[in-house]
């Protein structure tokens, strides 16, 4: 007989600041499953033995964030083509006998961007800042949607560099360039500007582009949601660019997650308002 509840939750470090328990306690709740979300934060030295101790903690599922969304691969059994092509895990599956990784981050990004923003990446130019795991995810996700043009910058060379390979060689027909400073971005000529930094989730922390690098017909997409408008979103809006904070994919890649675990459909409006409910 199974124990219950079905344990899921969140695996990093930090996570006590997540947002994640609110959407999937409401949607466990809603669909009247006995499965309850928590938070689980890692020291480095502790992950390997709480990934091999699951089935002793009724644990079905599990989200990965910083800095174990790499580091979790070694362990498991299996790996989603997706997660695969990125690199980086978000979801696990457990059941009794393998652990198996998926991403949801990069098609939770593309479904929010395409579906609730209704922006269509095919033949578009894209600037993005960051290059670190969402931003994989999510430039794996514009390739596959065919933009025309990528270019990145990151205060981290060789990390741009491999992710910069990495994209060149699993999408050919697309223009991958990088940045050697947010100037030369070129967001003048972009129909796309991507934060995948966190750079703005702090009171203190500087804007991230220049004023200048504003303008009508350019969509500004903060992955960052809490603060929900950054400084970034602020000039943006005030320079009449279409902007959107990340709340949304987090939203969808939850639903995502949630599918993966229980293979029911994730509420999503009930999900919705209880992320927004605590950012109001
Ligand atoms: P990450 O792995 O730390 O990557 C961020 C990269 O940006 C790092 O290489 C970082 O370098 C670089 N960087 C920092 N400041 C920069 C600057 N001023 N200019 C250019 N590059 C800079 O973080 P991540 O996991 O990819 O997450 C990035 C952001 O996305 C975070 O705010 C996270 O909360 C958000 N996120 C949101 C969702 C969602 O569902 N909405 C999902 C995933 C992630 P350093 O390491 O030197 O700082």
């Amino acid at each position: 007989m199974t124990p219950s509840p079905k344990i899921f939750g969140l695996i990093g470090y930090p996570v006590k600041h997540s947002l994640s328990p609110l959407m999937h306690n409401a949607a466990f709740k809603a669909l009247n499953l006995d499965a309850r979300y928590g938070l689980f934060e890692l020291k480095p030295q502790e992950l390997e033995n709480f990934l091999k101790s699951l089935s002793q903690k009724n644990i079905y599922g599990l989200n990965v964030t910083i800095p174990y969304k790499e580091q979790v691969i070694p362990f498991l059994d299996r790996l989603s083509a997706q997660a695969g092509l990125i690199g980086a895990v978000n979801t696990i599956r457990a059941s009794q006998d393998k652990l198996e990784g998926f991403n949801t981050d990069g098609e939770g990004f593309l479904k929010h961007l395409t579906q609730d923003l209704g922006f269509s990446p095919e033949g578009k130019t894209v600037s993005l800042i960051g290059a670190g795991g969402a931003a994989k995810a999510v430039t794996v996700y514009l390739a596959k949607a065919g933009v025309k043009r990528v270019t990145i910058y990151d205060t981290q060379e060789e990390k741009l560099k491999d992710l910069l390979a990495h994209l060149k060689l699993n999408f050919k027909e697309i223009e991958f360039n990088q940045a050697h400073s947010i100037e030369g971005l070129n967001i003048n000529n972009s129909d796309l500007l991507v934060n995948a930094t966190s750079v703005g989730m702090k009171e203190s922390d500087p804007l991230i582009v220049s004023e200048g690098q504003m303008h009508r017909g350019l969509l500004v997409y903060d992955l960052i949601y809490n603060p929900k408008e950054t400084k970034l979103l602020k000039l943006a809006k005030e320079k009449g660019a279409l902007v959107s904070n990340g709340l949304g994919m987090l939203l969808y890649q939850g639903m995502l997650s949630f599918e993966i675990w229980t293979g029911e459909i994730a509420p999503k409006e009930l999900m919705r308002k209880a992320l927004e409910e605590k950012l109001c």
